[in-house]
């Protein structure tokens, strides 16, 4: 299996060939198809299977190949630390070059305002930890109104944070009609209890 197999577009083979990596990991080869194809997705993985690229991948990918407007936030990451938001973010940063798609990322515990500029600038990919997202939203600082596709990366850890009322408040902020990603290494009720509540018919990775 080859990422050509996987029907990306040249210009993501390209980003990829650079950064040398040669064949999808078993995540990226049963998710890219799925989120390609508009899916939720519900996977189980851990840190180092290359979850990162199997959604950042395909959702540069639509980015490309769609007619929405350019400056408008099309995709939300929501991550449980700092650190991970900014993996999240360089991935996207890499992966998407050449291409003009811009990524922010927003965190707490970091002075806000540098995170505020850079969103008036206009981004399609937002990377945020739950509480400044919140804080960003309240404020009326963010759009997400527009939004196509929300990623929940490690939502276990994000849950083990006690993230909850977070991410119940930011929901209610985000188009309905949607593209859920949900990837969690560990599965409890409570985890299981969130992800029914935010997937439709999605598609089963276990990695
Ligand atoms: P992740 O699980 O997303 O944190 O990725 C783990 C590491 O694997 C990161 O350093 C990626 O840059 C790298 N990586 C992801 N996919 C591939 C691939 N197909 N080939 C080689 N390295 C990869």
């Amino acid at each position: 299996m080859r990422f050509s197999n996987l029907g990306l577009h040249t210009q993501l083979l390209a980003s990829l060939d650079e950064l040398g990596y040669q064949t999808p990991t078993p995540i990226q080869q049963a998710a890219i198809p799925e989120v390609l194809a508009g899916r939720d997705v519900l996977a189980g993985a851990q840190t180092g299977t290359g979850k990162t690229a199997a959604f950042a991948l395909p959702l540069i990918q639509r980015y490309l190949t769609d007619q929405s407007p350019h400056n408008t936030i099309r995709v939300l990451v929501l991550t449980p630390t700092r650190e991970l938001a900014q993996q999240v973010h360089q991935s996207f940063v890499a992966y998407s070059q050449d291409t003009g798609l811009r990524s922010v990322v927003a965190y707490g515990g970091a002075s806000i305002n540098p995170q505020i500029e850079a969103l008036k600038q206009g981004c399609e990919v937002l990377v945020a930890t739950p509480g400044r997202l919140l804080e960003l939203v309240i404020k009326e600082l963010i759009d997400l109104s527009t939004l196509q596709t929300l990623v929940l990366d490690e939502a276990d850890r994000m849950l083990d944070m006690g993230f909850i009322i977070d991410i119940k408040r930011i929901l209610r902020h985000l188009p309905e009609e949607r593209q859920t990603l949900f990837f969690s290494a560990t599965f409890n009720d409570e985890v299981f209890a969130l992800k029914n509540t935010l997937l439709k018919d999605p598609a089963l990775i276990e990695v």
